[in-house]
């Protein structure tokens, strides 16, 4: 008796460590199973930028498992799930090999720029003519977004680097944050990076979801007008919640941090730490597929209650009115504007001639100022300049009828009475008229910027700061 009792005891027991054991691969059927997810509507018109963090050469990672092919596995399956659910997805790395951390930042900014141009557009349409002017103040933003892209020295144009956050942020950066922070940006597109921590111990376990805020900025110098505060805070907590639940990790919560992938851009996101692969209770769950793919539907789910929530509650927000920045004027022709009317125009252009035919002073304005080219002499090179940088400012589209002023002499008597009538022949007053719309885009001008593109590489690829979310993370 005794004996059987034992040996009943002793089944009971090996069947309570076996499905131990077995719990971690076999669930109990529960929302998270069922990979991929049925097709259906539900992120229709959506833009989500999956980031899959480090690439091979900067991956974490323990006993043989590597962060960097989680992550872009992980990427990869929410990746299907958003589509089958109506989104438009974009991957800012789909190899194992690394993109570089400003290259990634730009690309995001510029697919959030693309959106503000769709709305600037409309705007056009329905003709608001001063939309052209932010157009072309993206155009240039994206351009020089792009130059990152190309060439990862340039990345000191634009974000914070070498890294400070006591550093304010640089202006194109600025810009861009500002354009971001519109209805089309925040209420359409998500950023979402993932990854898998670490701590020294190996003993922290968990489910971390970062995200940027203007309380972590503002003790600091850089960016602080970060935008949708609260929805950073509610999509951060509903994939705590959902990845935590799916994956049977311990919710640690959110935390602030400026990591790249957050402080870069003002578009809604967040960075989640799944769990610890330096732990390796959670690594065994990162390393299976199943949970992979349950952890897959925990972020799409996330995704689905964070876009229904919005829609839900959808209050008009006012549009943030963005005006085209004041830029000033590049130099020589700032001075060009002989008759101080605002414009550099075709009009000081045939002011210059003028001098340059009669070597008489123009009327109330120093010569000097008209010597556009700097020689020492004001004569028709520098009227050539001029009217070189006023043709940039004609719309493409008129080029073909735009008419160039005829230099003629008028005859100074001709009109007694009238103040400055020496620059104000008939031909020129038409085309006078015809500027002003361009006049203001002038830092987009091809070639009248180029200063800035002298800087020296400060960012050696081999120094290159490696991304340390995993080094901040609180120990458990
Ligand atoms: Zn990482």
């Amino acid at each position: 008796m005794k004996v059987r009792i034992k040996r009943i005891a002793a089944v009971l027991l090996c069947m309570a460590l076996l499905c131990g054991a077995m719990s971690v691969c076999v669930f109990a059927a529960d929302k998270y199973d069922g990979y991929p997810l049925a097709q259906a509507d539900t992120l229709k018109g959506k833009i989500v930028i999956l980031d899959a963090g480090h690439g091979i050469e900067n991956s974490g990672g323990a006993e043989g498992y590597l962060e960097s092919e989680f992550a872009l596995a992980e990427v990869l399956f929410v990746k299907q799930n958003l589509e089958n659910r109506g989104a438009v997805v974009y991957l800012t790395r789909s190899t194992e090999n690394d993109v570089y951390t400003y290259a990634r930042m730009s690309y995001a900014n510029n697919l959030a720029l693309d959106e503000v141009v769709k709305k600037y557009l409309a705007q056009l349409e329905n003709g608001n003519a001063d939309a052209q002017n932010n157009l072309d103040e993206i155009a240039g933003l994206q351009a020089e977004l792009q130059t990152v892209i190309d060439d990862h020295s340039r990345d000191t144009l634009y974000y914070n680097t070498p890294y400070s956050m006591s550093s304010p942020i640089k202006d194109v950066l600025r810009r861009v944050f500002e354009y971001e922070n519109t209805p089309e940006v925040y209420e359409n597109m998500l950023f979402i990076s993932i990854h898998s921590n670490a701590d020294e111990s190996g003993t922290a376990s968990g489910t971390t979801v970062y995200y940027m805020s203007n309380s972590f900025a503002d003790s600091q110098n850089y960016y602080t007008n970060y935008s949708n505060e609260q929805r950073k805070i509610n999509l951060a907590t509903w994939l705590g919640e959902a990845v935590s639940e799916a994956g049977g990790f311990r919710n640690r919560g959110l935390a602030l941090n400026d990591f790249y992938m957050i402080r870069e851009h003002n578009i809604p996101g967040a960075l989640i730490e799944t769990a610890f692969h330096s732990n390796a209770e959670d690594r065994a769950k990162l390393s299976d597929e199943t949970y992979r793919k349950r952890i897959a539907n925990a972020i799409t789910f996330a995704i689905e209650d964070y876009f229904a929530y919005y829609k839900a509650s959808e209050t008009i927000t006012p549009e943030p009115e963005i005006t085209p920045e004041p830029t000033e004027e590049p130099e020589p022709f700032y001075k060009a504007d002989l008759d101080a009317d605002g414009f550099v125009s075709a009009a000081d252009s045939l002011a210059v001639l003028k001098h340059a035919a009669h070597l008489k002073r123009l009327e109330g304005r120093a010569l000097e100022e008209a010597d556009v080219n700097r020689d020492g002499t004001v004569d028709s090179k520098d009227a050539l300049m001029i009217l070189q940088y006023v043709a940039k400012l004609i719309p493409a589209e008129n080029e073909d009828t735009y008419e160039f002023p005829v230099v003629t002499e008028a005859p100074e008597t001709e009109t007694p009475g009238t103040e400055t009538t020496e620059t104000e022949t008939p031909g020129t007053e038409t085309t006078e008229t015809e500027t002003p719309e361009t006049e203001t885009t002038e830092t987009e001008t091809p070639g009248t910027e180029t200063t800035e593109t002298e800087t020296p590489e400060t960012v050696n690829p081999e120094t290159e700061v490696p991304e340390t979310e995993e080094i901040s993370a609180p120990a458990a």
